[in-house]
Protein backbone atom coordinates (compact mmCIF):
# COMPACT_ATOMS: atom_id res chain seq x y z
CA UNK A 1 0.00 0.00 0.00
CA UNK A 2 1.28 3.21 -1.66
CA UNK A 3 1.33 6.64 -0.83
CA UNK A 4 -0.04 8.34 -3.17
CA UNK A 5 -1.64 11.93 -2.20
CA UNK A 6 -2.00 14.22 1.00
CA UNK A 7 -4.89 16.49 0.47
CA UNK A 8 -5.82 19.32 3.08
CA UNK A 9 -9.06 20.55 3.98
CA UNK A 10 -10.68 23.02 6.41
CA UNK A 11 -13.25 21.95 9.30
CA UNK A 12 -15.23 24.35 11.61
CA UNK A 13 -17.61 23.37 14.63
CA UNK A 14 -19.07 25.75 16.94
CA UNK A 15 -18.75 25.31 20.82
CA UNK A 16 -21.86 24.96 23.12
CA UNK A 17 -20.24 28.33 24.69
CA UNK A 18 -16.92 29.56 24.88
CA UNK A 19 -13.59 28.41 26.08
CA UNK A 20 -11.79 30.74 27.79
CA UNK A 21 -8.13 30.10 29.82
CA UNK A 22 -5.33 32.30 30.85
CA UNK A 23 -4.10 32.24 27.52
CA UNK A 24 -7.31 32.62 24.94
CA UNK A 25 -10.66 32.66 24.02
CA UNK A 26 -12.40 30.98 21.47
CA UNK A 27 -15.91 29.94 20.49
CA UNK A 28 -15.27 27.32 17.49
CA UNK A 29 -13.27 24.25 17.33
CA UNK A 30 -11.40 25.44 13.67
CA UNK A 31 -9.21 22.41 12.40
CA UNK A 32 -7.02 21.59 9.54
CA UNK A 33 -7.86 17.82 8.27
CA UNK A 34 -5.67 15.71 6.73
CA UNK A 35 -5.87 13.11 4.32
CA UNK A 36 -3.58 10.63 3.13
CA UNK A 37 -4.61 8.92 0.25
CA UNK A 38 -3.05 5.34 -1.14
CA UNK A 39 -2.60 3.34 -4.52
CA UNK A 40 -5.00 0.76 -3.11
CA UNK A 41 -7.92 3.40 -2.83
CA UNK A 42 -7.63 3.22 1.32
CA UNK A 43 -7.52 6.69 3.22
CA UNK A 44 -5.94 7.93 6.52
CA UNK A 45 -6.77 10.37 8.51
CA UNK A 46 -5.24 13.27 10.76
CA UNK A 47 -5.93 16.95 11.63
CA UNK A 48 -4.28 19.68 13.27
CA UNK A 49 -5.31 22.92 14.46
CA UNK A 50 -3.95 26.44 14.68
CA UNK A 51 -2.65 26.86 18.44
CA UNK A 52 -0.77 29.92 17.72
CA UNK A 53 -0.90 31.34 21.42
CA UNK A 54 0.46 27.75 22.45
CA UNK A 55 2.13 25.69 20.18
CA UNK A 56 3.09 28.91 17.42
CA UNK A 57 1.22 27.02 14.76
CA UNK A 58 -0.87 28.89 12.60
CA UNK A 59 -2.92 27.51 9.81
CA UNK A 60 -0.84 28.74 7.36
CA UNK A 61 2.35 27.29 8.58
CA UNK A 62 0.52 24.10 9.50
CA UNK A 63 -0.56 24.23 5.96
CA UNK A 64 2.50 25.10 4.33
CA UNK A 65 4.92 22.48 6.15
CA UNK A 66 2.73 19.52 5.02
CA UNK A 67 2.12 20.66 1.47
CA UNK A 68 5.79 21.73 0.83
CA UNK A 69 8.15 19.77 3.62
CA UNK A 70 5.79 16.27 4.82
CA UNK A 71 4.07 15.47 1.60
CA UNK A 72 7.10 15.54 -1.03
CA UNK A 73 9.25 12.59 1.55
CA UNK A 74 6.12 11.07 1.98
CA UNK A 75 4.94 10.68 -1.60
CA UNK A 76 5.67 6.65 -2.67
CA UNK A 77 6.88 5.41 0.52
CA UNK A 78 4.66 1.86 1.39
CA UNK A 79 2.61 2.11 4.43
CA UNK A 80 3.64 -0.97 6.34
CA UNK A 81 7.34 0.69 6.98
CA UNK A 82 6.01 2.86 9.54
CA UNK A 83 8.97 3.66 11.17
CA UNK A 84 11.23 5.26 8.19
CA UNK A 85 8.32 7.39 7.64
CA UNK A 86 8.04 8.56 10.95
CA UNK A 87 11.32 9.62 10.96
CA UNK A 88 11.29 11.36 7.62
CA UNK A 89 8.53 13.22 8.95
CA UNK A 90 10.44 14.26 11.84
CA UNK A 91 13.88 15.28 10.34
CA UNK A 92 12.10 17.19 7.24
CA UNK A 93 11.71 20.34 9.20
CA UNK A 94 12.43 21.66 12.67
CA UNK A 95 9.68 22.21 14.80
CA UNK A 96 5.91 22.44 13.41
CA UNK A 97 4.68 19.86 16.32
CA UNK A 98 0.98 20.32 14.88
CA UNK A 99 1.28 19.42 11.22
CA UNK A 100 3.24 16.45 12.21
CA UNK A 101 1.44 15.21 14.37
CA UNK A 102 -1.65 15.53 12.18
CA UNK A 103 0.31 13.27 9.42
CA UNK A 104 1.24 11.26 11.41
CA UNK A 105 -2.15 10.35 13.02
CA UNK A 106 -3.13 9.67 9.36
CA UNK A 107 -0.11 7.32 8.77
CA UNK A 108 -1.15 5.39 12.24
CA UNK A 109 -4.53 5.54 11.05
CA UNK A 110 -3.47 3.58 7.61
CA UNK A 111 -0.98 1.28 9.00
CA UNK A 112 -3.78 -0.15 11.18
CA UNK A 113 -5.86 -0.27 8.25
CA UNK A 114 -3.17 -1.97 6.76
CA UNK A 115 -3.72 -4.70 9.00
CA UNK A 116 -7.21 -4.86 9.56
CA UNK A 117 -6.87 -4.10 13.22
CA UNK A 118 -7.45 -0.84 15.58
CA UNK A 119 -4.63 1.11 15.87
CA UNK A 120 -4.69 0.44 20.43
CA UNK A 121 -4.38 -3.06 19.60
CA UNK A 122 -1.40 -2.87 17.03
CA UNK A 123 0.31 -0.50 19.81
CA UNK A 124 0.19 -3.44 22.51
CA UNK A 125 -3.00 -2.15 24.08
CA UNK A 126 -6.20 -3.79 25.79
CA UNK A 127 -9.69 -2.58 25.63
CA UNK A 128 -10.36 -0.67 28.76
CA UNK A 129 -13.12 1.77 29.03
CA UNK A 130 -12.27 5.09 31.01
CA UNK A 131 -13.96 8.93 31.69
CA UNK A 132 -12.43 12.21 30.63
CA UNK A 133 -12.38 15.17 33.14
CA UNK A 134 -14.58 18.44 31.91
CA UNK A 135 -13.00 21.36 31.56
CA UNK A 136 -14.90 24.61 33.50
CA UNK A 137 -13.66 27.88 31.87
CA UNK A 138 -11.81 30.76 33.16
CA UNK A 139 -14.75 33.46 34.59
CA UNK A 140 -15.84 35.12 37.38
CA UNK A 141 -16.05 32.59 40.37
CA UNK A 142 -19.93 32.37 40.56
CA UNK A 143 -19.71 31.96 37.18
CA UNK A 144 -17.42 28.95 37.77
CA UNK A 145 -19.11 27.33 40.18
CA UNK A 146 -22.35 27.27 38.26
CA UNK A 147 -20.95 25.80 35.71
CA UNK A 148 -19.19 22.90 37.99
CA UNK A 149 -22.68 22.28 39.60
CA UNK A 150 -24.11 22.18 35.93
CA UNK A 151 -21.07 19.51 35.07
CA UNK A 152 -21.42 17.15 38.01
CA UNK A 153 -25.58 16.95 37.61
CA UNK A 154 -24.43 15.80 33.88
CA UNK A 155 -22.02 13.36 35.17
CA UNK A 156 -18.81 14.17 35.32
CA UNK A 157 -17.02 13.34 38.47
CA UNK A 158 -13.72 15.11 37.60
CA UNK A 159 -13.12 19.00 36.90
CA UNK A 160 -10.50 20.86 35.38
CA UNK A 161 -10.79 24.19 36.49
CA UNK A 162 -8.94 26.73 34.66
CA UNK A 163 -7.24 29.20 36.34
CA UNK A 164 -3.89 31.99 35.96
CA UNK A 165 -5.28 34.96 35.10
CA UNK A 166 -4.94 36.65 38.90
CA UNK A 167 -3.60 34.48 41.78
CA UNK A 168 -5.58 36.28 44.08
CA UNK A 169 -8.72 35.90 42.45
CA UNK A 170 -7.63 31.80 41.69
CA UNK A 171 -7.64 31.13 44.95
CA UNK A 172 -11.53 32.73 45.29
CA UNK A 173 -12.25 30.49 42.03
CA UNK A 174 -11.16 27.14 43.40
CA UNK A 175 -12.34 27.44 46.68
CA UNK A 176 -15.98 28.89 44.87
CA UNK A 177 -15.91 25.52 43.02
CA UNK A 178 -14.99 23.28 45.87
CA UNK A 179 -17.68 24.69 47.84
CA UNK A 180 -20.10 24.73 45.42
CA UNK A 181 -19.63 20.69 44.23
CA UNK A 182 -18.66 19.09 47.90
CA UNK A 183 -16.04 16.63 48.71
CA UNK A 184 -17.01 14.08 46.03
CA UNK A 185 -15.94 15.92 43.02
CA UNK A 186 -12.53 15.24 41.53
CA UNK A 187 -10.31 18.79 40.89
CA UNK A 188 -8.09 19.37 38.94
CA UNK A 189 -6.51 23.02 38.43
CA UNK A 190 -5.05 24.24 35.60
CA UNK A 191 -3.32 27.97 35.56
CA UNK A 192 -1.69 27.60 31.90
CA UNK A 193 1.40 29.46 32.71
CA UNK A 194 -0.26 32.20 34.53
CA UNK A 195 1.28 32.55 37.47
CA UNK A 196 5.18 33.92 39.03
CA UNK A 197 6.38 30.74 40.64
CA UNK A 198 6.06 32.21 44.26
CA UNK A 199 2.49 33.49 43.53
CA UNK A 200 1.85 29.66 42.56
CA UNK A 201 3.74 28.18 46.07
CA UNK A 202 1.26 31.18 47.59
CA UNK A 203 -1.81 29.85 45.84
CA UNK A 204 -0.88 26.08 45.90
CA UNK A 205 -0.06 26.17 50.41
CA UNK A 206 -3.59 28.20 50.23
CA UNK A 207 -5.65 25.68 48.61
CA UNK A 208 -3.60 22.45 50.95
CA UNK A 209 -3.85 24.79 54.01
CA UNK A 210 -7.75 25.32 53.27
CA UNK A 211 -8.40 21.77 52.57
CA UNK A 212 -9.25 22.47 48.95
CA UNK A 213 -8.72 18.34 48.08
CA UNK A 214 -6.73 19.48 44.74
CA UNK A 215 -5.82 15.98 43.14
CA UNK A 216 -2.98 18.16 40.73
CA UNK A 217 -2.09 21.71 39.25
CA UNK A 218 -1.16 21.56 35.92
CA UNK A 219 1.22 24.34 34.34
CA UNK A 220 1.67 26.73 36.96
CA UNK A 221 4.30 29.22 35.89
CA UNK A 222 5.39 30.14 32.34
CA UNK A 223 6.29 27.25 29.80
CA UNK A 224 10.50 28.05 29.66
CA UNK A 225 10.75 28.62 33.25
CA UNK A 226 11.87 24.74 34.02
CA UNK A 227 13.73 25.71 37.24
CA UNK A 228 10.76 27.66 38.39
CA UNK A 229 8.47 24.65 38.15
CA UNK A 230 11.18 22.91 39.55
CA UNK A 231 10.79 25.11 42.96
CA UNK A 232 7.02 25.00 42.81
CA UNK A 233 7.44 21.00 42.37
CA UNK A 234 9.60 21.17 45.36
CA UNK A 235 7.76 23.28 48.30
CA UNK A 236 4.39 22.07 47.76
CA UNK A 237 2.75 18.20 49.00
CA UNK A 238 0.30 18.86 45.87
CA UNK A 239 1.17 17.10 42.65
CA UNK A 240 2.48 19.66 39.87
CA UNK A 241 2.06 18.15 36.17
CA UNK A 242 4.01 19.78 33.08
CA UNK A 243 1.83 21.13 30.63
CA UNK A 244 2.84 23.45 28.12
CA UNK A 245 6.92 22.84 29.42
CA UNK A 246 7.04 19.23 27.28
CA UNK A 247 6.46 19.17 23.80
CA UNK A 248 9.26 16.82 22.44
CA UNK A 249 10.61 13.88 24.08
CA UNK A 250 13.75 16.02 24.20
CA UNK A 251 11.87 18.47 26.77
CA UNK A 252 10.43 14.81 28.67
CA UNK A 253 13.84 13.79 29.03
CA UNK A 254 14.95 17.22 30.37
CA UNK A 255 12.00 17.22 32.70
CA UNK A 256 12.21 14.12 34.07
CA UNK A 257 15.83 14.15 34.98
CA UNK A 258 15.40 17.51 36.87
CA UNK A 259 12.14 15.94 38.16
CA UNK A 260 11.12 19.21 37.59
CA UNK A 261 7.06 18.31 37.78
CA UNK A 262 5.69 15.17 38.98
CA UNK A 263 3.63 14.26 35.70
CA UNK A 264 3.31 15.46 31.94
CA UNK A 265 0.24 15.78 30.46
CA UNK A 266 0.70 14.33 26.72
CA UNK A 267 -0.75 15.94 23.60
CA UNK A 268 -0.48 14.98 20.43
CA UNK A 269 -0.43 18.61 18.91
CA UNK A 270 3.26 18.96 21.30
CA UNK A 271 4.73 15.80 21.05
CA UNK A 272 4.42 15.50 16.76
CA UNK A 273 1.76 12.82 17.27
CA UNK A 274 1.62 9.55 18.57
CA UNK A 275 5.56 8.54 17.68
CA UNK A 276 7.00 10.91 19.69
CA UNK A 277 4.51 10.35 22.16
CA UNK A 278 5.28 6.90 22.80
CA UNK A 279 8.72 7.70 22.86
CA UNK A 280 7.48 10.12 26.13
CA UNK A 281 5.33 7.63 27.41
CA UNK A 282 8.34 5.10 27.11
CA UNK A 283 10.70 7.38 29.34
CA UNK A 284 7.80 8.52 32.02
CA UNK A 285 7.71 4.60 32.50
CA UNK A 286 11.31 4.22 32.55
CA UNK A 287 11.10 7.06 35.74
CA UNK A 288 7.93 5.58 37.12
CA UNK A 289 6.02 8.95 36.42
CA UNK A 290 2.44 9.24 35.42
CA UNK A 291 0.95 10.89 32.45
CA UNK A 292 -2.34 12.43 31.39
CA UNK A 293 -3.48 12.50 28.05
CA UNK A 294 -4.76 15.95 26.62
CA UNK A 295 -5.84 17.42 23.78
CA UNK A 296 -6.37 21.51 22.12
CA UNK A 297 -9.27 22.18 21.37
CA UNK A 298 -9.38 19.66 18.42
CA UNK A 299 -12.32 17.95 16.56
CA UNK A 300 -12.66 14.06 16.94
CA UNK A 301 -10.32 12.99 14.55
CA UNK A 302 -7.15 13.70 16.68
CA UNK A 303 -8.79 13.32 19.88
CA UNK A 304 -9.71 9.02 18.85
CA UNK A 305 -5.73 8.67 18.42
CA UNK A 306 -5.28 10.11 21.59
CA UNK A 307 -7.75 7.63 22.86
CA UNK A 308 -5.98 5.23 21.08
CA UNK A 309 -2.67 5.94 22.99
CA UNK A 310 -4.28 5.98 26.40
CA UNK A 311 -5.93 2.27 26.01
CA UNK A 312 -1.84 1.24 24.36
CA UNK A 313 -0.13 2.61 27.19
CA UNK A 314 -0.44 2.37 31.50
CA UNK A 315 1.72 5.48 32.20
CA UNK A 316 -1.38 6.73 31.18
CA UNK A 317 -3.97 7.20 34.43
CA UNK A 318 -5.43 10.65 33.76
CA UNK A 319 -7.49 11.48 31.11
CA UNK A 320 -8.75 15.39 29.39
CA UNK A 321 -10.22 14.58 26.43
CA UNK A 322 -13.36 16.60 26.59
CA UNK A 323 -13.37 18.92 23.03
CA UNK A 324 -15.63 16.77 21.61
CA UNK A 325 -18.35 17.16 24.08
CA UNK A 326 -17.84 20.86 24.53
CA UNK A 327 -18.96 20.66 20.53
CA UNK A 328 -22.26 21.37 19.54
CA UNK A 329 -22.22 18.55 17.28
CA UNK A 330 -19.96 15.66 15.74
CA UNK A 331 -19.29 15.89 12.20
CA UNK A 332 -17.11 13.28 12.66
CA UNK A 333 -18.82 9.64 12.12
CA UNK A 334 -17.16 6.38 13.97
CA UNK A 335 -13.96 6.97 16.13
CA UNK A 336 -14.25 7.48 19.56
CA UNK A 337 -17.65 7.29 21.17
CA UNK A 338 -18.81 9.07 24.17
CA UNK A 339 -21.61 8.03 27.17
CA UNK A 340 -21.56 10.84 28.85
CA UNK A 341 -18.07 11.49 30.36
CA UNK A 342 -17.04 7.28 29.73
CA UNK A 343 -14.70 7.03 25.88
CA UNK A 344 -15.22 4.00 24.21
CA UNK A 345 -13.54 2.44 20.47
CA UNK A 346 -14.67 0.27 18.43
CA UNK A 347 -13.00 -2.58 16.87
CA UNK A 348 -12.75 -1.27 13.44
CA UNK A 349 -9.44 -0.72 11.61
CA UNK A 350 -6.94 2.41 12.12
CA UNK A 351 -9.04 5.03 14.30
CA UNK A 352 -11.72 3.59 13.32
CA UNK A 353 -13.29 6.69 11.39
CA UNK A 354 -15.96 6.45 8.97
CA UNK A 355 -16.62 10.06 8.23
CA UNK A 356 -15.64 13.30 8.60
CA UNK A 357 -19.48 15.62 7.28
CA UNK A 358 -18.04 19.25 6.23
CA UNK A 359 -14.89 19.18 5.27
CA UNK A 360 -14.14 22.18 3.02
CA UNK A 361 -11.28 20.35 0.93
CA UNK A 362 -8.64 22.12 -0.81
CA UNK A 363 -9.42 21.63 -4.63
MG1 LIG B 1 -3.06 22.52 30.14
Amino acid sequence: MKITEIRLGTLSIPLKKPFKTALRTTDTVSTNIVEIRTDEGVCGYGEAPPTAAITGDTDGSIRCSISTRMAPVLAGRDVSELCDALLALDRCVVGNSSGKAAVDIALHDLWGKLHGAPLYKLLGGAYREFATDYTISLNAPDEMARDSIEAVKEGYEALKIKVGNDFRLDMERVKAVRDAVGVDVLLRIDANQGWKPKEAIRVIRFMEDDGLDIELVEQPVVYHDIEGLKRVTDSVDTDILADESVYSPRDAMKLLSLRAADMINIKLMKSGGIGGALKICAMAEAAGVECMIGAMMESKVSVTAAAHLAMARRCITKYDLDPPILCASDPVKGGAQYKGAVLTLSDAPGLGIDSIEGVKWDS
